[in-house]
């Protein structure tokens, strides 16, 4: 993992280069920076009693020096283990417990929430908030890392050697660990920063979350691989992220991102001549934004596919065409094939089937779920997405859709994704979720949650009648359910899980 960093940290040159800029707080950071301020905690680490290969779990605002935090566990050799902000202590305490770390690092807002969860499980508690000036402190850690030696010695570790463990999102269920080794993070990030030319004059325009792949890995690791630099938001606005793109060559989002700063009449393309590359995933892109995007700013959003298991497994090309609507192709060193789901076996180019992937970014399993891991790998190392895709003509890799969100109705197979699409076309449909519910005679039933934009009022015998001629009877919903916002767990994903659960009784 030191990989990243080293060869930036070789010259003199190198320690003065910018890592990032913080408009937030008019601060800067050099590499020289992150070298000694990740040393500062990677000594406080090893103080409290972390030793290589020790989960120190993380729940804490997004800040620069929650990156160096970051850093500095995986040189002190031990495991990063970051969470959600949005979760809650009674759901904490479920990872707490899961993970078993030696240190928890909370907000210190929070630090009362959490005193007598960590003494009853032994897990030391240290807290960390964003910095505000040089009299205000900002937590245990940053205040211990103050008094500590800049200088550490990276404790040496081996490719398979975990360097994270880090929840899937729990859009289907239960969040799950996914051990991730220092080769898996690695590989990914070089393999990102090549094929989407990162150079060290790049900078990067960082409004994700931290305690996901995306802003964790994705943003930042290929920043470090590229020697490159930031500019670190606390946090997407539409607003500040106007402000800041002049200065920025690239952009990672997740689709709301461009949705958000399409409806800005601020956001055009003089404003955006100068960048070089938007990249947008996490959850689809609807081909709809693609094109918006482009005759906005004349920008094809490069659309990638990734999830917390496996890093990024395919990207639309960074030269030749972006297609909307799909992934692009895997990525050099990734396989992917797509399978049918009972067989297992190898499907024909052009039918739909589970995607499965081996490659050298994919995780070595779930934390303290031999089970679930077996289960979801096959006997030749590829990896079960979960995924339903599909891969065009051309090669490009199209996500259909999760699996578990697959219908079964009257022994036919539906794909909510192709209804969906159509459902959106509406001109007074804001966003719609298709699912399977179960039903007497069919075993599931079609029903479409529709959420209307505002102020429309939806013509549900109107949107019936437009589906009729333009998909197959079977695929049509039974029952139409209007709401005013689909529920989302903290990723902004869609819990279709949460959808079937409350309308399970519609047909008995
Ligand atoms: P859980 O596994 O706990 O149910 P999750 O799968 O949502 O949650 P993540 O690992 O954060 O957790 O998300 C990965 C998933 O996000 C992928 O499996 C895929 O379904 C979806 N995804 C990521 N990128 C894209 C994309 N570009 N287009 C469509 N879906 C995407
Ligand atoms: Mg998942």
């Amino acid at each position: 993992f030191d990989s990243l960093l080293a060869a930036k940290l070789a010259s003199a040159e190198g320690r003065n280069a910018l890592f990032a800029t913080l408009p937030e707080d008019g601060r800067r950071y050099s590499y020289g920076d992150v070298e000694e301020v990740s040393g500062r905690f990677a000594n406080v680490l090893v103080g409290l009693g972390v030793n290589p290969g020790d989960r120190v779990a993380v729940q804490v605002p997004k800040s620069i020096e929650s990156i160096m935090l970051y850093l500095a566990v995986v040189r002190a050799g031990a495991v990063f283990l970051p969470l959600n902000t949005g979760y809650t202590p009674v759901e904490i305490e479920y990872f707490l417990g899961n993970a078993t770390p030696r240190i928890f690092v909370c907000d210190p807002k929070k630090r009362a929430d959490y005193e007598a969860l960590t003494s009853s499980l032994g897990i030391g508690l240290e807290t960390m908030g964003v910095w505000q000036n040089h009299e205000t402190s900002a937590g245990s850690l940053p205040d211990a890392g103050l008094a500590a030696p800049t200088v550490f010695d990276t404790v040496s570790r081996s490719a398979d050697d975990l360097a994270a463990i880090l929840y899937t999102s729990g859009t289907t269920g239960r969040s799950k660990g996914a051990m991730l080794s220092h080769a898996n993070l690695v590989s990914n990030a070089e393999t990102l920063a090549d094929v989407w030319h990162f150079t060290k004059d790049d900078v990067l325009l960082h409004a994700l979350p931290i305690f996901h792949t995306h802003g964790l890995f994705v943003a930042t690791n290929v920043t470090l691989s590229a020697g490159a630099s930031l500019i670190f938001l606390s946090g997407f606005s539409a607003e500040t992220i106007i402000t800041n793109i002049p200065g920025a060559t690239s952009l990672m989002g997740v689709p709301t991102f461009y949705t958000r700063l399409l409806d800005e009449p601020g956001f055009t393309a003089d404003l955006v001549k100068h960048m070089r590359l938007f990249v947008s995933g996490s959850a689809p892109l609807l081909a709809e934004t693609h094109v918006q995007f482009e005759q906005c700013t004349g920008h094809r959003i490069l659309e990638r596919y990734g999830m917390t298991e496996t890093n990024m497994n395919t990207s639309n090309p960074y030269d030749g065409e972006r297609r909307a609507g799909t992934v692009g192709f895997p990525l050099p060193g990734v396989d992917l094939r797509i399978v049918d789901a009972e067989t297992g076996k190898a499907l024909p180019q052009g039918e739909i089937g589970i995607i499965e992937v081996k490659g050298p970014n994919v995780f070595s399993g779930y934390w303290q779920m031999p089970e679930k891991t077996r289960e979801e790998f096959r006997e030749d190392g590829f990896f079960i997405t979960g995924d339903v895709g599909v891969i065009d003509v051309d090669g490009y890799v199209q996500i259909v859709g999760r699996s578990k969100d697959l219908i079964i109705s009257g022994g036919y197979n539906i794909y909510p994704k192709e209804l969906e699409l159509l459902l959106d076309e509406d001109e007074g449909v804001l966003e719609s979720a298709v699912i399977g519910v179960p039903h007497p005679d069919f075993g599931e039933a079609v029903v479409a949650v529709l959420v209307p934009k505002p102020a429309a009022k939806l013509d549900e015998a109107g949107i019936m009648e437009s589906i009729q001629s333009k998909i197959a009877r079977f695929k049509q919903p039974k029952r139409i359910v209007v709401l005013d916002e689909l529920p989302r767990n903290t990723m902004g994903k869609v819990q279709k899980n949460v959808l079937r659960d409350t309308y399970k009784a519609l047909f008995s």
